[in-house]
């Protein structure tokens, strides 16, 4: 869906749209009061603080009215007034936010401000609106949800009612968008992972904080070992490192006091807690001393690097150690802000595919072509057919990069190459790499079109100086090594919950909670059943027997609600013949064949990690 721009028609259609909302909520509570009511790219919103609450139930109402209103045949009419009008005017609307905000305007320099009166309803607003309200198409709108929203969107404001309208130039256009939005429901990650109990997530542990349940937890397992297999692929090493550090390796590091705000307050280990109580050290002198490194404390660690350089360092290295390929499935810590939390996609704790890459200078191009060919490799066997990639560059007239401009052409060169290479759509950005080093970001569409961002490759001539790293070269001198940070997917829980909504729930075989789930017809075939089982079993396969006293019907449907990919119906032909009769997830065919035949198919589609 194309965004609208200031001049073109729909935009102004939403824009009168959110006046003429404004207008039906007055009239339906009346005494309301009018924060702000912009366009937005899918329609419009107007915040009010209401006399009386509204709820979903009043939609149709406030539909209704907007289309009496709309068939009036309103016209907008726009007025230009002085300062001292525009707050004579603002005074007789009673309207203290809009004063607010025309108060501020004209402090900051303007000398007037434009008003826009269609019917009854006047605002503050500097348009451009429809001419007559008998422009907008009355079936191309719907009013969608409720939002709470602060006044400026500061949470030190009141708290407003947002309502939210999608709007169009078509009933059609409309239409196609509640239908995406339908479907994007339904495969909201929160819901399934809720539905399949995937994952949980618990006040009392804490928001942000993923709880992997049994089901979520295979998922999550079958990507790590597919990942750790390419990783073993292309050489590099797995390495466990602990979830916290001393504040100096963050200082050093120079994650902590620049980034604290995105990081859990630090931890202070007993003896210092005790020697500090002695001494009456008060909490706020305590935060000081940390921040100022008189005191040492630990960090939940906000990232892996630091961990990984140490063990870069614990040896002397040469140039044949290079590159030196250190990868780990390391949780890390994050302070995201309570409104921003959401399912697995938002979180505190989670855990990167991470891994940094100690090379010489020579060597950064192919490292990087190797991030991008695993890239490659997870995303086809997923699916994931549409994805690009945006290589971040220095900004020309910038003097905020460390490290010498000939080594960043030519690692900007490199991610450039490494972008072409993978053959998909790559923007380059001018200003988007870090001070440290230019970088590589994944975006990956999923099924309904939706961007999702993923994870990046970094390039690093920062970190490698503050740590002081050297290598000694094939000329017998010291040289620094140069560090790559790659999580390409980001992390498990984000990837997993973008995997949530890309196969609607329904797993692959090879990624399926549950691979098989057996039905018997009665209970006289049980024993035949729990047989199969235990054969898959033994071959790693996760199958299970339904043996619950449920009909046959209920059985199927239970296992099709639970999105099992293969379900197999066993009842007293099955037993006699030594066969299954087989039935697909998404598929009302049923297919009967040889225990043996569906067992090799089984494992064939397991091995090679089939999508079907
Ligand atoms: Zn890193």
């Amino acid at each position: 869906m194309e965004a609208a721009t200031h001049t073109d028609e729909l935009y102004r259609i939403r824009h009168s749209l959110a006046h003429v909302m404004a207008q039906a909520v007055l009239e339906i509570r009346p005494g309301s009061t009018l924060g702000f009511g912009p366009p937005i790219d899918d329609g419009f919103y107007y915040d009010f603080i209401l006399s009386e609450p509204l709820n979903e139930e009043d939609f149709p109402l406030i539909e209704k009215t907007m289309k009496r209103i709309i068939k009036k045949g309103q016209a907008f009419e726009r007025e230009d007034l002085d300062a001292s009008a525009a707050l004579a005017r603002i005074e007789e609307m009673g309207e203290p936010y809009k004063k607010e905000y025309a108060q501020e305007l004209l402090d900051g320099g303007l000398d007037g401000l434009s008003f826009y009166t269609n019917g009854p309803f006047v605002d503050m607003c500097e348009g451009p609106h429809v001419e007559n309200t008998r422009k907008i198409p009355l079936g191309a709108f719907k009013i969608r949800s409720l939002a709470g929203a602060y006044w400026r969107g500061d949470s030190e404001n009141v708290m407003m009612t947002r309502i939210y309208a999608w709007a169009f130039n078509s009933k059609e256009e409309l239409e196609a968008k509640m239908k995406a939005h339908k479907e994007a429901l339904a495969r909201d990650h929160k819901k399934l992972g809720r539905e399949l109990g995937l994952f949980h997530l618990d006040e009392t542990v804490g928001q942000g904080l993923i709880l992997w349940t049994p089901k979520g937890s295979v998922v999550r397992n079958e990507l790590q070992h597919f990942i750790s297999k390419e990783l073993t692929r292309q050489g590099y090493h797995q390495v466990h490192t602990p979830h916290i550090g001393k504040l100096d390796l963050y200082r050093t590091s120079g994650h902590f006091p620049y980034y604290q705000d995105s990081q859990y307050p630090p931890l202070i280990d007993r003896e210092t807690l005790k020697k500090l109580a002695d001494e009456g050290t008060s909490c706020a002198d305590l935060a000081c001393s940390m921040q100022e490194g008189d005191i040492d404390g630990y960090l939940l660690k906000p990232m892996n690097c630091p961990h990984h350089v140490k063990i870069y360092d614990s040896e002397p290295r040469s140039y044949r150690d290079l590159p030196l390929r250190l990868a780990e499935f390391g949780t890390v810590y994050r302070w995201e802000q309570s409104g921003e939390i959401s399912g697995m996609t938002r979180v505190r704790g989670f855990t990167q595919d991470d891994a940094h890459l100690f090379c010489m200078e020579d060597q950064i191009a192919d490292e990087i072509l190797g991030c991008i060919e695993l890239v490659k490799i997870i995303f086809t066997t997923l699916g994931m057919h549409d994805y690009r990639v945006r290589v971040g560059l220095r900004d020309p007239d910038s003097s905020k990069y460390v490290g010498d401009p000939d080594r960043w052409d030519r690692a900007e060169e490199a991610c450039r190459n490494a972008a072409k290479s993978l053959g998909v759509p790559f923007i380059e950005e001018e200003g988007e790499a870090a001070f440290y080093g230019p970088k590589i970001d994944f975006v990956v569409k999923d099924v309904l079109g939706r961007d999702w961002q993923l994870g990046t490759v970094q390039v690093d001539y920062n970190l490698p100086e503050r740590f002081d790293l050297s290598y000694k070269g094939a000329d017998g001198a010291m040289h620094r090594p140069v560090m790559l940070h790659r999580a390409p997917f980001g992390s498990l829980e984000r990837f997993v919950g973008v995997l949530i909504e890309h196969f609607g729930g329904a797993f692959p075989t090879w990624l399926a909670p549950v691979q098989t789930r057996v039905i018997t017809v009665s209970e006289k075939f049980d024993d035949y059943g729990k047989e199969i089982v235990e054969r898959l079993r033994g071959h790693m396969v996760r199958a299970e027997l339904d043996d619950s006293s449920e009909t046959m019907g209920k059985k199927i449907r239970n296992g099709v609600t639970s999105k099992i990919p293969n379900l197999l119906i066993v009842g007293e032909r099955e037993v006699e013949d030594r066969t299954v009769t087989w039935r697909r997830y998404g598929s009302r065919e049923q297919e009967t064949m040889s225990l043996d035949q569906y067992e090799e198919q089984l494992l064939e589609r397991i091995r090679t990690r089939s999508l079907n």
